[in-house]
């Protein structure tokens, strides 16, 4: 476990502990291939290949004023004592920058971020080898906190609070708990869950605070950034284009912009990216104007034109479409939902009248 954990640094503050982490597995199937799905593709599911476009200090992490507000103040406050900060836990949906916030954090302590996934935690050796090789006010950071085993949790709660691992010695009636002193460090949890995290570990956390999805001014300003560092130029027209499309997500807007890039690449020649061009690329990969794709669009068509705009219940839909239920609740839903184009009641879902006007059909007499 010891060489595991240092093999795999590679950057200056940062160390992956297990790139198998499972973040691309835990996804439903449909999800990967959708270039609007928040979830990481694998080729972005790791930190360890990293595209270059983290923000890597707080001055550069766009948006979400509050959290930065919050943690900014913590972080100078914990460099005042000369004390680890506090535990913090991130929740929201994928794609906002949770991971990118707990590497952020670990800069601005100036101090190493590790960086895990709960589902790699399986056995307790794997979380009593990142705890022990802790060095004094480092960051930790598990992903999908809310899937670590009951074990795993048991072991981190006094981690958390004393600075101690309980370990036991042997085996049967000679089996004995030694605990190890810790040195103080940083637990950052981020989970698209809060509520399937067991209240022992959420009340662990001294900082709990959610991502937002980012307003259009933010979006663009992310765009903006993004395509400045992959050296490409678009219009302002072009970038709020895109910020437009990308669902309120950076992961999204980045994703976007490297389609973008290749039409542009393949067919445009020209150096500037215009709105035009954005809007052809995206059209390409059926991006509509608000962001929705042929997955989302199947869903409300068929709700309009076999069921009148519902209600019709979540199985219905999902044998009617040939999806699986519980990716249709968890990956196409959400977002038609915030858009406030598809309502759930208790009957089942039902279109909204800006759902139908989005599609082109006539509003409810
Ligand atoms: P999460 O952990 O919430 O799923 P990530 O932190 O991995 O999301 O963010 C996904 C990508 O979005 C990052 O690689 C980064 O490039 C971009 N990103 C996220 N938040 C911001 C931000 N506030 N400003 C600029 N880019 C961001």
């Amino acid at each position: 476990m010891l060489s595991t954990l240092s093999r795999d640094r590679y950057s200056s503050n940062m160390a992956i502990v297990s790139s198998s982490a499972g973040r691309a597995d835990s996804q439903p199937p449909a999800a990967k291939s959708r270039v609007v799905d928040a979830s990481p593709l694998p080729e972005e599911a790791s930190p360890a290949r990293e595209d270059g476009l983290r923000p890597r200090r707080l001055e550069d992490y766009i948006g979400q004023r509050e959290l930065k507000q919050v943690l900014g103040i913590a972080v100078k406050a914990a460099i005042g004592r000369g004390d680890a900060l506090d535990h913090v836990l991130l929740y929201g949906p994928p794609g906002l920058g949770k991971t990118t916030m707990a590497m952020v954090l670990a800069e601005e302590l100036g101090v190493k971020c590790r960086v895990t996934s709960a589902p790699a935690l399986e056995r307790p050796r794997d979380i009593v080898g990142l705890l022990v090789n802790l060095q004094p006010r480092e960051v930790l950071f598990i992903d999908e906190i809310h899937r670590l085993t009951r074990v795993a949790e048991e072991l981190l709660y006094p981690a958390m609070e004393d600075r101690r691992l309980d370990l036991t010695v042997g085996k049967g009636s000679t089996a004995r708990t030694r605990a190890l002193e810790l040195p103080p460090f940083t637990l950052v949890g981020a989970t698209t869950r809060a509520g399937a995290l067991s209240s022992p570990l959420r009340d662990r956390f001294g900082l709990i605070q959610r991502l937002e999805f980012y307003g259009l001014e933010d979006l663009q300003a992310i765009v903006e950034r993004a395509a400045g560092l992959l050296r490409l130029q678009l219009t302002a027209q072009a970038c709020q284009e895109i910020a437009r499309r990308c669902r309120g997500t950076p992961r999204i807007a980045n994703r976007l912009l490297r389609r973008v890039r290749d039409v542009a690449s393949v067919c445009g020649g020209e150096s500037l990216i215009d709105a035009a061009l954005v809007d052809e690329a995206l059209t390409l990969h059926r991006v509509d104007a608000r962001g929705l794709d042929a997955s989302d669009r199947r869903l409300l068509d068929l709700l309009l034109e076999s069921h009148g705009g519902g209600p019709v219940g979540l199985e219905t839909l999902a044998a009617a479409l040939g999806e699986d239920p519980a990716t249709l609740e968890a990956v196409v839903e959400p977002f038609l939902l915030q858009l406030g184009f598809l309502q759930r009641t208790p009957r089942g879902r039902v279109v909204t009248g800006a759902g139908r006007r989005h599609l082109g059909w006539p509003a409810l007499p």
